[in-house]
């Protein structure tokens, strides 16, 4: 019996007909493509772009290079050096990330206990050199610097969930 159903179901192109109907269901239907990147769609606060390191209001580095970001990393990708101030603090004198082994995985943001290693919204960006794939403590810090109300705003956002 099944094999009659599925001959008939075939010898009559209801398969296609199905198919067809739901094409033409679709065409005066508002449209899902987007004109990128002149349309965004709308990104999540937990978004996991590019990285930043921030900054407090006074200017000074939240890094207290604990390294616990370097040892959490499963990609290997963070190398931190480290040394004390004058002041007695520790802070970094290098704080590199490899973005060709970054998986964007996020245990960096979430393993830092001063929120200073961050995740921005930022996806878009390239490298046409060799070696800029290494971001450094400086490039970091200017991010975090250019993206801060950004950031600020998007943990504000998403701390309600944590
Ligand atoms: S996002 Fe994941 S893979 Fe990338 S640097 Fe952070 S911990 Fe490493
Ligand atoms: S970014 Fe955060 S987790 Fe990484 S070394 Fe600095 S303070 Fe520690």
């Amino acid at each position: 019996m099944n094999r009659i159903f599925s001959f008939l179901k075939s010898l009559l192109l209801i398969e296609m007909l199905q198919g067809m109907w739901l094409t033409l269901k679709y065409m005066f239907r508002p449209k899902y493509t987007l004109m990128y990147p002149v349309e965004k769609v709308p990104m999540s606060p937990r978004f996991r772009g590019i990285h930043a390191l921030r900054r407090y209001p006074n200017g000074e580095e939240r890094c207290i290079a604990c390294k616990l970001c370097e040892a959490v990393c499963p990609a290997l990708a963070i190398t931190i050096d480290s040394e004390r101030r004058e002041d007695g603090t520790r802070r970094t004198t290098r704080y590199d990330i490899d973005l060709f082994k970054c998986i964007y995985c996020g245990f960096c943001e979430e393993s830092c206990p001063v929120d200073s290693i961050v995740e921005t919204h930022v996806h878009e960006y390239h490298f046409d050199r060799r070696g800029q794939n290494i971001v450094t403590k400086p490039q970091l810090l200017a991010i975090g610097d250019r993206l801060e109300a950004e950031i600020a705003e998007r943990r504000a956002a998403d701390a309600p969930y944590r």
